[in-house]
């Protein structure tokens, strides 16, 4: 149980817009029980020195994947694009033990929470030994991510991924994807034995891990089951042109146009990155009610392309960004660039605003991120109203970039304005988390694997 607590903000930012004197109370459990705007400080409220935001949800992350950024950027002879780079991630996933996955991904959380992220839904494919072998318990891994996500407080979904197949027409893995061999019972069974800790803090899904890696049987299976038991499903799709191309020789379809005729898509799924969509495929995400996670700064780190970002927008389809291999894990860098993409493409300017019908590009892509973290996760995490989990970070008042902006630019200063505003704090569940990551297990880690 979390002890209850008052906070009163001169300024927080409550359905989509800064309020004035506002009063956050949560409860026992961990939420909201009280959202006022307006007020006058209550005495016994204890009173935060700056304008507060709520916690953001990042969609999409493989933890692991922490341990190479910055540590792929160097080309080899010749061509260097996603593929490559995925050889090079392998080696990674090849080698790392279960405490150094736990001691990486406990860095990195403490990352994400500096950065103003309070949840994280973690796309997790690293299933067996390093030798391709289940575990003794097959739940090796992912509680190291959970005991990893405990450590830091940051709230987490786990999202055990099926992986079956190297590729559409291939029957099995390749021999270096042997450590994420896994079957709808397997996923089903560490998503269920997950579910059975549930918490506030802790929630469980399922990950697809992509229409080449998943056999259409075991697909629908595994997604009849998620249904049935009301879990977030996340998928990557038609992040690569490969991708399209060898889903059109095998199924004479685009991948978002086969999946909404042959999967039962619904509000519960969430397509990562989409890069590759046609106007029509986004058209029908939307009307299925599915979200779409964007993961802007690693979609430019492998060279995907650019999400028709203003096209969902004037559809008003549902999003939420994560950060995925990690190059960057600062939700302002991930929003900033979203918009810039599309400035550099478009040549305008406010693409994010304009779409939305709205003033601040920030504003529209921070509540968009907001309002699409909950489904992506499978928790009440949409920001400062009761019942929601109450969780705000306090952007530092007294940062540079921040210096003199009136406080109803403070949210374009965030995102527009370098470098970037450290939170001065975060709350999680109404408890303060620690901010400083812990290094020692983290450049252990780094020795043995570099
Ligand atoms: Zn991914």
């Amino acid at each position: 149980m979390a002890e209850a607590r008052r906070f009163f903000a001169p300024r927080a930012w409550v359905a989509g817009a800064w309020a004035r004197d506002v009063l956050l109370a949560s409860d026992g459990g961990g939420s909201w029980s009280e959202v006022r705007t307006g007020c006058e400080a209550p005495t016994d409220a204890e009173v935060l020195p700056g304008a507060v935001l709520p916690g953001l949800v990042n969609g999409h992350s493989h933890a692991f994947q922490r341990a190479i950024a910055g540590l792929a950027e160097r080309g080899t002879a010749g061509h260097d694009d996603f593929w490559s780079w995925r050889e090079r991630m392998y080696a990674v996933a090849l080698r790392i033990t279960p405490p150094q996955l736990e001691a990486i991904a406990a860095f990195l959380y403490a990352e994400l929470l500096q950065a103003g992220y309070t949840h994280v839904c973690e796309f997790h494919y690293l299933h067996n030994d390093a030798d391709g072998r289940p575990y003794a318990d097959p739940l090796e891994m992912s509680l190291a991510l959970v005991r990893a996500a405990q450590r830091a407080g940051i709230g987490l979904t786990l999202l055990p991924a099926l992986y079956m197949r190297s590729g559409f027409a291939a029957s099995g893995l390749s021999e270096h994807q042997r450590r994420f061999a896994s079957t709808p019972e397997s996923v089903l069974g560490i998503a269920q034995a997950l579910r059975r800790q549930a918490s506030p803090l802790l929630a469980a899904g399922i990950a697809l891990h992509s229409l080449r890696a998943v056999d259409d049987g075991a697909l629908r299976e595994t997604a009849a089951a998620a249904r049935q038991a009301g879990m977030p499903v996340h998928m990557h799709v038609a992040e690569q042109q490969a991708e399209v191309d060898d889903c059109l020789a095998r199924h004479w379809q685009r991948p978002i146009e086969w999946l909404l005729a042959n999967a039962p898509v619904d509000s519960h799924w969430n397509l990562v990155h989409a890069t590759r969509s046609t106007e029509a495929e986004l058209e029908g995400v939307r009307d299925a009610g599915a979200g779409i996670v964007l993961c802007p700064t690693t979609e430019a780190n492998l060279g995907d392309g650019v999400f028709d970002l203003g096209g969902w927008l004037a559809l008003q389809g549902r999003c939420c960004i994560g950060s995925d291999s990690h190059v960057t894990r600062d939700w302002c860098e991930e929003l900033r660039l979203l918009e810039y993409t599309q400035r550099v493409v478009l040549r305008r300017r406010n693409v994010a605003g304009h779409a939305a019908g709205q003033e601040s590009s920030a504003g529209v892509l921070f509540g968009a991120a907001l309002a699409g973290g909950s489904g992506a996760a499978g928790l009440r995490l949409g920001g400062f109203a009761v019942g929601e989990r109450a969780d705000f970070c306090l952007p530092d008042p007294q940062a540079l970039a921040l210096a003199g902006v009136p406080p109803e630019h403070l949210l374009d200063a965030l995102v527009f304005s370098s470098p970037r505003t450290p939170m001065a704090r975060v709350c999680v569940a109404g408890r303060d988390v620690p901010l400083a990551p812990p290094r020692e297990g983290f450049l252990a880690a780094m020795r043995s694997l570099w």
